[in-house]
């Protein structure tokens, strides 16, 4: 009876064991969830003054994320924002404080807390691929090559081809003293050693470090770059571990990589970070846009989607139209009813789209990089709060889109934004479901979103003309415009589609 007992007792604390064990693995590879957010890209130093000597603050920010809320987006991308010599911030001194420009480390967790509150997730940009030349750890290494950190960083040994271009074209080997140290982007950016494992240790701990403090994840700044492409599997190894830390930290932790490369290049990365800035997305709607010409784009996107699809099922596209390395979308399209279409398609696409500031209210920018990051603007003229970190060149005088101005205008850009936002959040086919695009004429864009049994066919007129469309089914649908107005007509496998100029219609 005993030995019985005690049997039974073995086998059922087995069972519970080997049940906790794999529901233990299962959460901690399930990252299919990933998806329903819109991300708002803000510079920091361009958004809003709280305390008056013209640079912007995590204050700031603190202060108008009611409006980043107005917008309907639930994430906030930040650009970085720890220590560094620079204005953009993509050459670190610390990873553990915030650039006192911005404000304190406490300023940074009340800022969390309160978008918290607000229901916006803030991932920030982590920047790994190389630190800055006054970072403590490349001053210590560059005293001599018997530094203790001399193996954080990338050293030319007697084989070393000097003069040869790194993977972006550039010079890659400098010198300041001790050695020829590698440094692709900049002469300020050294490159750090990611075949050192105390690198590793101290990125993951980095990571850790802001995890804990309530960061929702990481923007991981080129990702592409870790290895030369002649190791592109050692650059996803990393991301591998680094991927399988952060969740065993926060196991709903988003991580975006920028991989600025074709689609055949990005995939891989899907499998170890949730998403990946789609840069060939982006290009497409643009150049579509401009030429009222979809053709690229239909031709594109399946093989994009096919390819990323193909590397991993559960991937989660990241849209965008332009970011804080590109000319400004409104300084290329130039046109509002223009920019809503493409802001119509861009929020209309799978995955979590992301938006850069100032794109909702038709700011233009062209490089040098400063004037595509020019301060975001509250007011037509100088208003309380506006940053003066540099004089705008784009933004200014006669075209000068505000936030004052388009606020109360219903047909503004900003509210179109608005409209568009609450209404892909509020249709879980928009963001959570797969794609498929309709083979028509170049004057349309058409494809159907659909998620399980849900279908949603989506036809954007890319002309200023008045357009009738006509669009080949193998999908039943009910026939009731649920965004847009025009006319339908729809029989057994065809629907015909009077549009106005530049419309989006939107069909159940
Ligand atoms: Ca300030």
């Amino acid at each position: 009876m005993k030995g019985l007992r005690g049997k039974i007792l073995i086998i059922f604390l087995v069972i519970v064991l080997l049940f906790n064990f794999s529901s233990c693995t299962k959460q901690s590879v399930d990252r299919t969830k990933q998806d329903g957010m819109v991300f708002y890209e803000v510079f920091v130093r361009a958004f809003y003054d709280s305390d008056g000597d013209g640079i912007g603050d995590l204050k700031g920010l603190t202060q108008k994320l009611p409006y980043i809320k107005s917008l309907g987006v639930n994430g906030i991308w930040l650009m970085p924002i720890f220590k560094s010599p620079s204005y953009h911030g993509y050459d670190v001194t610390d990873y553990y404080n915030i650039n006192p420009e911005y404000g304190t480390n406490e300023d940074f967790i009340n800022f969390l807390n309160e978008a918290h509150k607000l229901g916006i997730k803030v991932i920030i940009d982590l920047v790994v691929n190389h630190t800055s030349s006054k970072h403590p750890w490349f001053l210590e290494a560059d005293t001599s090559p018997k530094s203790k950190f001399r193996d954080y960083y990338i050293w030319a040994t007697p084989d070393t081809k000097l003069n040869e271009p790194s993977a972006l074209g550039t010079k890659q080997w400098y010198n300041k003293g001790s050695g020829f140290y590698n440094a692709i982007f900049w002469s300020e950016m050294p490159d750090l050693n990611f075949d050192n494992k105390k690198v590793r240790k101290e990125i993951k701990k980095v990571a850790k470090y802001w995890l804990e403090k309530g960061v929702d994840g990481f923007r991981l700044d080129a990702a592409m770059h870790i290895y030369p492409p002649n190791r592109i599997q050692d650059t996803l190894n990393w991301w591998k571990e680094f991927g399988d830390y952060c969740r065993s930290i926060k196991k709903d932790v988003y991580l975006v990589g920028e991989v600025w490369s074709s689609e055949r290049a990005i995939a891989p990365y899907l499998k170890y970070l949730d998403s990946c800035f789609n840069f060939k997305l982006a290009e497409g709607i643009i150049d579509a846009v401009m030429k009222g010409d979809s053709s690229k784009l239909q031709y594109n996107l399946p093989y994009i989607y096919d390819e990323y699809k193909n590397s991993y099922k559960d991937y989660v596209d990241a849209p965008f139209l332009t970011n804080h390395d590109m000319d400004r979308v409104m300084s290329k399209i130039d046109d509002i009813n223009k920019m809503k279409l493409a802001a119509s398609i861009l929020l209309t696409m799978p995955g979590n789209p992301f938006i850069y500031y100032g794109e909702e209210i038709g700011m233009k920018g062209e490089k040098p990089d400063e004037y595509i990051r020019e301060p975001f603007k509250w007011g037509k003229e100088f208003i309380t709060g506006q940053t003066r970190w540099i004089d705008s060149e784009y933004n200014i005088g006669d075209y000068a889109p505000s936030v004052e101005e388009q606020d109360k205008d219903p047909n503004s850009l900003l509210n179109f934004y608005r409209d568009m936002i609450k209404f892909r959040l509020g249709n879980n086919i928009l963001s959570k479901g797969d794609i498929t695009i309709i083979e028509t004429k170049p004057e349309i864009l058409g494809y159907f979103r659909t998620l399980n049994d849900d279908k949603l066919l989506v036809i954007h007129n890319l002309t200023d003309n008045l357009l009738d469309a006509e669009l080949q089914l193998n999908n039943k649908l009910k026939g009731e415009i649920i965004r847009g107005d025009g006319l339908v007509q729809m029989t057994e496998n065809k629907v015909k589609v009077k549009l106005k100029p530049y419309a989006t219609v939107i069909i159940k």
